[in-house]
């Protein structure tokens, strides 16, 4: 990956030959995201601007969407506890309700996710039960706490608020099934999309002097194809292509096909052929 140089984490300062995580042979630092999503460093940081919060945004507008009233981020929400802040608050049913996201390839988890799928997700939520269910218990409201793995999986938790808020949406199964298949895409393209950014937020940079940014540290995404051009038209062009195909193309097409010959360019004389040739003329002469 180095290629004879190191590199280090902008966030943690993590080096690429700081060796591997315990005794597994995974490095520390890795150019494919497994460190960018477990930086202990990005918490709070781009793991929450790129990651937490467009999910937080986007469970709350699948929550108007069903036809609930949302408070985010409300404070003193807790009596017991004034300083938790919960990501969001559906009054009508009194819950209270805080996100986490979850990383399966954490050192204390990782082994246990690889065999339990869900291990990630059922560690986040009994870690923020400890903290606010017997506080929010106490008041009698309802707390739950959902989590995003960064492979995509949902807690169980999250599933049932999605759920009941298809069962809210409408009566008819139709509208329900609706409703999930439109929240589970749109939750899964915005983990996954988050998840992308935070890995290339915070990928790894050399610790000495190079070019940057170097092609060792790309990540091959494609660049952002400017609103409103057309696709690049795959394939070799039309004028090497058979008459019968450019022929079939242009009358499927709605804009003109138009056919430029081969250009071909005029040949230029070497220059052993040159002296050639005026070795003979010299000959002749
Ligand atoms: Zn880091």
């Amino acid at each position: 990956m180095t290629l004879g140089r190191v590199f280090i984490c902008p966030r943690c300062k993590v080096a690429s030959n700081s060796g591997c995580i315990g005794s597994s042979s995974e490095p520390n630092l890795d150019i494919f995201g497994n460190h960018a999503v477990r930086c202990p460093s990005a918490s709070g940081g781009p793991r929450t601007e790129f990651w937490h919060d467009p999910l937080v945004l986007m469970w709350e507008r699948l929550a108007r969407f069903a036809g609930y009233k949302v408070g985010h981020e409300a404070r003193n929400l807790v009596l017991s506890a004034p300083g938790l802040r919960a990501d969001f608050f559906i009054p009508e049913i009194n819950m209270i309700v805080d996100l986490r996201t979850a990383v399966t390839c954490d050192k204390q988890l990782c082994v246990k996710a690889a065999t339990a799928p869900g291990a990630a997700a059922e560690a986040g939520i009994a870690d923020k039960e400890s903290k606010w269910k017997a506080h929010v218990d106490a008041q009698g409201d309802v707390f739950l706490a959902i989590v995003h793995e960064d492979g995509g999986r949902l807690s169980d938790t999250a599933k049932d608020l999605l759920h009941r808020f298809a069962r809210h949406f409408g009566i008819s199964p139709t509208d329900q099934s609706m409703f999930m298949s439109y929240g589970l895409q749109r939750l899964h393209a915005i983990s996954q999309k988050g998840v992308a950014r935070l890995s290339r937020a915070l990928r790894p940079v050399p610790s000495g002097a190079a070019h940057i940014p170097s092609p060792s540290l790309r990540f091959g995404a494609p660049i952002r194809r400017p609103a409103g051009s057309a696709l690049a038209r795959m394939g070799p062009p039309l004028s090497s292509q058979p008459l019968w195909k450019t022929a079939a193309i242009s009358r499927l097409s709605t804009r003109p096909v138009v056919v430029q010959p081969l250009a071909v360019p005029p040949a230029a004389p070497s220059p052993a052929l040159v002296a050639a040739v005026a070795l003979l003329e010299n000959v002749a002469a």
